[in-house]
């Protein structure tokens, strides 16, 4: 078990554009390595998902998992993914409005995010996935590919005045999202 320090926004490499692995890179003890700290890493701080440079190593892995999650109790599950050189392609212009927090931001916020796209990843044995995702489940892959390009969930925030910590937005934000979302997610079905 290897939990790493989680760096905060400010730090510069979570504003770097992460680097492409090749197949040899993704089999190579120090990347299967760093896919197995990132796994830790993120179920230690019960994150929904974690990007690589997160951690410090600008390359373009992340890592998804929604179980009972207590940041987010009203996600939709996600099995446990490896993203490797994820590709994300927005199959049409329909979006919904998603409240958000990370792992290296201090704050939750609301963002557009697209409501239907495909996803093509290699996995951590560099098999390669094609798949469609709906809903929450798309909300988080959108956030960790961000990651993956240097953006940060705040630089998507359409109405700063959305922007609260976590305690504020328990106190004053949580039970009239958590309405608002459940219904959508039974409406979406992810
Ligand atoms: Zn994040």
């Amino acid at each position: 078990m290897a939990v790493r320090p989680v760096l905060s926004i400010g730090h510069p490499v979570l504003r770097q554009s992460s680097r492409t692995l090749t197949d040899d890179e993704i089999a190579s003890p120090h990347v299967q390595q760093l896919i197995d700290d990132l796994i830790d890493t993120m179920h230690d701080a019960d994150g929904a998902g974690i990007a690589a440079n997160q951690v410090g190593e600008a390359v373009r892995v992340a890592v998804l998992e929604v179980t009972h999650n207590p940041r987010y109790p009203y996600k939709p599950p996600i099995p446990l993914t490896v993203a490797v050189n994820p590709v994300l392609e927005p199959l049409d212009d329909e979006t919904f409005l998603n409240n958000e927090g990370c792992l290296s931001v201090p704050l939750r916020g609301e963002v557009e995010r697209y409501l239907s796209v495909r996803v093509r990843y290699q996995d951590r044995n560099g098999d390669h996935h094609d798949e469609v995702v709906r809903g929450l489940t798309a909300g988080t892959w959108q956030h960790e590919c961000d990651h993956l390009d240097g953006v940060l969930f705040v630089d998507r925030v359409t109405d700063p005045a959305t922007l609260a910590t976590w305690d504020e937005y328990d106190a004053h934000h949580r039970d009239a999202f958590v309405e608002r979302i459940t219904a959508f997610v039974e409406r979406v079905g992810s």
